[in-house]
């Protein structure tokens, strides 16, 4: 619950720390009055929205500047996401079975409406998803998804590789897991970091992933390629979404 794991933050972290994070999430206060009066030079691509500037994204540790969508709450990988999402089923002239966990809300509203996505959520906590589950014990049949979404999960997992093995049994042969995880900027020069526990001040993530997250991937049967957010759009349209030039890893079934 919302309170309780707020006094478990407070000790684990520091009064001092959450009180600085509360004083930076009021500075989002501000930005609302601006998005009024500026000309729009912004636009979700997951909801629509137009403005001046999105919202900052407040950590314990950290403020991403111009970063989360006052409408829907999308983030950046989100809006950069969408837009592949979008292409990708634009060119496909046949239904999907797509299976997306944990929901991102504007990714969920644009893929639910979709006429040619046949739509499953899945998380252990929420409401609004088609099923509650286990991401590593999946209540499916083998093969049965077309395309798997699987954003921001994997750091939140004691074991990442019970779930990357349930991603491959689930997906059909040729299909492909789209998977995003939080990258730091030397990521490529190091492996993965074990932190053996989830840590708070990282928003409760077991690891922080380094350049052998393909090899994990691939351990579990699948072919790993990635693809760069600026492979699909340009310098202009990253600067309107806010995507930044995130990594999404492909994880492919083997026909
Ligand atoms: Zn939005």
């Amino acid at each position: 619950m919302g309170l309780h794991r707020e006094i478990r933050r407070i000790r684990k972290i520091g009064g001092a720390t959450v009180a600085r994070y509360y004083a930076r999430q009021f500075g989002n206060a501000f930005i609302h009055p601006l998005n009024l009066v500026r000309p729009a030079r912004c636009e979700c691509s997951c909801c629509g929205w137009r403005g001046a500037r999105f919202l900052n994204y407040v950590g314990y540790d950290e403020t991403l500047r111009n970063y989360v969508c006052p409408r829907c709450g999308s983030h950046a990988r989100h809006r950069g996401l969408a837009i592949f999402l979008r292409r990708l089923f634009g060119a496909q002239g046949r239904v999907l079975r797509v299976l997306h966990f944990a929901p991102e809300r504007g990714i969920a509203a644009s893929l639910s409406a979709h006429p040619r996505v046949n739509y499953v959520t899945l998380d252990m906590a929420r409401h609004a998803v088609s099923v509650r589950g286990d991401i590593g014990a999946m209540p499916f049949l083998d093969a049965v998804f077309d395309l798997i979404i699987c954003c921001h999960v994997l750091e939140h997992l004691s074991e990442d590789g019970r779930a990357l093995a349930e991603i491959a049994r689930t997906l059909r042969p040729g299909a492909q897991a789209l998977i995003m995880v939080p990258m730091v900027a030397d990521w490529e020069t190091r492996a993965t970091l074990e932190f053996g526990a989830p840590q708070p001040r990282l928003s409760d993530h077991w690891r922080l992933y380094g350049n052998d997250l393909p090899q994990r991937i691939a351990a579990a049967g699948l072919t790993c390629t990635s693809i760069r957010f600026s492979s699909f759009l340009t310098r202009e349209e990253r600067d309107i979404y806010q995507s930044g030039d995130d990594i999404i890893f492909v994880g492919a079934r083997p026909s």
